[in-house]
């Protein structure tokens, strides 16, 4: 099975907005075992929309398209579909209801073009849009080929591929129907290191093709290992991915802090829940950006008691008691985690301060970072690192970095 990408939009080719649809379509399909040779880009123009159909469908078995399926007179790609199959359209007259309903209970009039969305070619089937009002569309173009429409909305494509378009697909391809990946979310190693430690792994696999292992660099957010298997049950894919993991994490060991959606300032917050424990944060060179990823956790209320953003020397001395000569130092680092715990009458402490450029702070190279930690019955403890990048780059690893040495430190005080 073979499946090609086709992003319309004028705003794309002028380089307005990033085609991030083809990306993400491209994962999903890659992750499904559906072969992707081309993407593609076109314009709001009917002409160009049908040739392009025409030419990705001469050599694959279904095409998706993004966009272009709004109410506006540039959004062309139902009448283009139509062209292609050689069809009229046909008003549906319950989608036309549908959309009315969903003005109506947004408390909005509905311009007389919205019901454009309600017109189908004749022979195609809708998708449902529980997100938006387009919806997608299913279009048999003979020879056993297939167009699918989506919105442009990423989270509205996003909904429909994977609730539709990925099972119709899958159906239609006629191998194991049901797909289950995992990923692994790694911090603390390099690219290549990790592909060394997982390469028995990957060579185990090739034999069978299924479970597959992919890598992923998510930059800021570390390295995944992505699991990928095929069954004819739910159960039986999960199965193999269960098995899979067991084997990478025997290897990979405490590099992995989560698994897919799960992120470094989750893992912190689960293991300081688990012992009770509430947590003050002091940070210099991060100016706010650790608090700041705590509180994305759901529920960090009960674990988090706040964080001082300590910039100014006086400030790291006034309100910490930093006596530290100077301010970025493990000397330093050690007193704010404590100063933290103090000041925000915590269990744990943790602290960072920095140099994160453009120039050298007091004969500080820039991208010097100490890391302060105070754990109850432990004196505190601090680490320096030199991390690379700007200014920006060197704040978002100080983040990580921190909340990765928290995590672990909490970890070793559990064995
Ligand atoms: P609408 O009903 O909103 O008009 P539509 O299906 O016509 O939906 P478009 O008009 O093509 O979709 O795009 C709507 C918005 O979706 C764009 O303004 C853009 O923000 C986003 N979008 C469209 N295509 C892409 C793409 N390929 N990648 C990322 N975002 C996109
Ligand atoms: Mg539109």
């Amino acid at each position: 099975m073979r499946c090609e990408v086709l992003a319309v939009g004028t705003e794309l080719l002028l380089g307005q907005i990033v085609d991030t649809n083809s990306a993400w379509i491209g994962e999903q399909l890659a992750a499904s075992g559906i072969d992707s040779y081309e993407h593609r880009v076109v314009g709001d123009n009917q002409a160009r929309i049908v040739g392009a159909l025409r030419e990705l469908l001469s050599r694959s078995d279904a095409v998706i398209v993004c966009g272009g399926l709004g109410p506006t007179q540039d959004d062309l790609t139902r009448d283009a579909i139509a062209e292609l199959m050689g069809v009229p359209l046909v008003r549906h007259e319950d989608l036309a209801h549908q959309i009315a309903t969903m003005f109506r209970a947004r408390l909005r009039d509905m311009p007389e073009s919205n019901l454009r969305q309600a017109d189908v070619p004749e022979g195609a089937t809708a998708i449902p849009n529980p997100l938006g009002t387009a919806p997608g569309l299913v279009c048999p173009v003979g020879d056993g080929k297939v167009v699918y429409a989506v919105p442009g909305v990423p989270y509205e494509m996003q909904e429909m591929v994977r609730t539709h378009v990925l099972p119709d697909l899958l159906r239609r391809s006629g191998v194991a129907a049901c797909i289950v990946s995992r990923s692994l979310k790694t911090w603390g190693t390099s690219e290549s290191a990790l592909a060394e430690m997982v390469a028995h792994r990957v060579r185990a696999l090739d034999a069978t093709g299924n479970p597959t292992i992919a890598f992923l660099a998510r930059g800021i957010e570390g390295l995944v290992v992505r699991v990928t298997a095929k069954g004819a049950t739910e159960a039986e894919a999960a199965a193999l991915v269960d098995a899979e993991e067991r084997e990478l994490r025997a290897v990979l060991g405490d590099l992995v802090f989560g698994v897919d959606d799960e992120t470094m300032e989750h893992a912190v917050l689960t293991r300081l829940r688990a012992r009770g424990w509430t947590l003050g944060v002091a940070e210099s060179v991060t100016g706010g950006l650790i608090g700041a990823r705590i509180v994305n956790v759901p529920g960090a209320s009960e674990v988090f008691r706040g964080t001082v953003g300590a910039y100014a020397t006086d400030v790291k001395r006034s309100v910490l008691g930093v006596t530290a000569g100077s301010v970025v130092s493990e000397e330093a680092a050690r007193e704010m985690a404590e100063g933290a715990r103090r000041v925000l009458a915590a269990d744990v402490g943790i602290a960072v301060t920095g140099v994160a450029g453009p120039t050298e702070q007091d004969g500080v190279p820039v991208g010097t970072v100490c890391f302060g930690l105070a754990v109850p019955g432990a004196p505190a403890e601090a680490v320096s690192a030199r991390l690379p990048g700007d200014r920006e780059r060197i704040r978002q690893f100080a983040t990580i970095s921190l909340l990765n040495l928290v995590r672990l430190r909490l970890d070793a005080l559990g064995r």
